[in-house]
């Protein structure tokens, strides 16, 4: 408890108070910007346990504004939610911290259910979000969105039944980033202020007795301004009317991946990851491999395999072309 000491001298948190951050479980889904920084704090400050989720692998391009991150990560292609685990666990080693490296959605969120407290949304997409309002409203667990754009960023509390969700938010909110991709900037500065503001509002989710959700905020770091705004739960909204809910089941097909690139799909089985590496064997094509993933060039592309038969293939948006190669490569 020593270690905490300086926080435990601030009044709105205590020695009680510390206590009870070390007895919780915090979900930290994506470890890209917002997360690297959010889950740096969280370990930093001594939240029990970190479960952190992430699909992708850390690259040059993500140095600028992601902490925990190195150029050794890059070059190694390590997946994010274990080279974060990996420098977290050097931060902190008295909390718990595991990763999962994969895509969040109801499949892979679902078992973690029971054993988490709070979610944050450090996704940077609404597809991902979607999955997370309807994941926390169907176990109520209390989560923040956040999101970030340019010198833009929104953040929102969110307690599930009562409280004001996504969807009745962005039915007030112009969705102005509602596709966000890679290729929309974003202020490296900005990250952390966001970061730090959103454990700010996790800890008093935890902490203060009268915490009530339903408020918006927005910051902009460039004219240093902050809004709030009162956001009230819709009747009828898609996202917290029982009635209106209907669980999207999981997709295995492929997707492009917005401003990247990029098609992600699925291999058949876990079991094909072996094959693929004896097949790159015998056809004595050159690949890399570390604790998640492997990765080699074909033709003018790159695959990136996941241990869990998750495949990136780089070098095409297209979906048809993205099939031919995979089809290809895998028949
Ligand atoms: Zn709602």
């Amino acid at each position: 408890m020593e270690r905490y000491d300086r926080q435990m001298r601030v009044a709105t948190i205590g020695k009680a108070g510390q206590e009870k951050l070390l007895t919780k479980t915090i979900l930290i889904v994506g470890v890209g910007a917002i997360g690297s920084y959010a889950a740096e704090i969280c370990t930093r400050m001594g939240f029990g346990k970190l479960i952190l989720v992430d699909r992708d692998y850390v690259e040059l391009s993500n140095l600028g504004r992601q902490s925990l991150y190195t150029e050794q990560d890059a070059l190694e292609k390590q997946a994010k939610a274990y080279a974060a685990c990996k420098a977290l666990r050097l931060i902190n080693s008295e909390i718990e911290i595991n990763y999962i490296v994969d895509d969040a959605n109801m499949e892979t969120l679902t078992p973690l259910a029971s054993k988490i407290d709070y979610v944050l949304d450090c996704t940077d997409n609404f597809s991902t979000r979607e999955v997370l309002n309807q994941f926390a409203f169907k176990y109520q667990l209390p989560w923040i969105f956040t999101s970030c754009a340019g010198n833009y960023a929104n953040i929102m509390p969110i307690v599930p039944p009562d409280s004001a969700c996504l969807h009745c938010l962005l039915g007030v909110i112009p969705q102005t980033n509602a596709a966000s991709c890679d290729v929309i900037g974003v202020d490296g500065a900005l990250i952390p202020i966001v970061a730090g503001m959103q454990v700010s509002l996790l800890t008093q989710m935890i902490l203060k007795p009268d915490f009530t959700a339903n408020t918006y905020y927005q910051l902009d770091n460039w004219q240093f301004t902050f809004r709030s705004l009162q956001v009230n739960k819709r009747p009828h909204c898609n996202g917290c009317s029982p009635e209106k809910i209907t669980e999207k089941p999981f997709s295995k097909r492929a997707v492009s991946l917005c401003g990247r690139d990029t098609v992600q799909f699925q291999l058949a089985t876990k079991s094909n990851y072996p094959e693929v590496k004896h097949r790159l064997t015998a056809e004595q094509i050159a690949y890399k491999e570390n604790p998640a993933l492997l990765s080699f060039n074909y033709h003018q592309y790159q695959f990136v395999i996941f241990k869990n038969g998750r495949v990136l293939l780089h070098g095409t948006e297209n979906l048809l072309e993205a099939k031919k190669i995979y089809q290809q490569f895998f028949n």
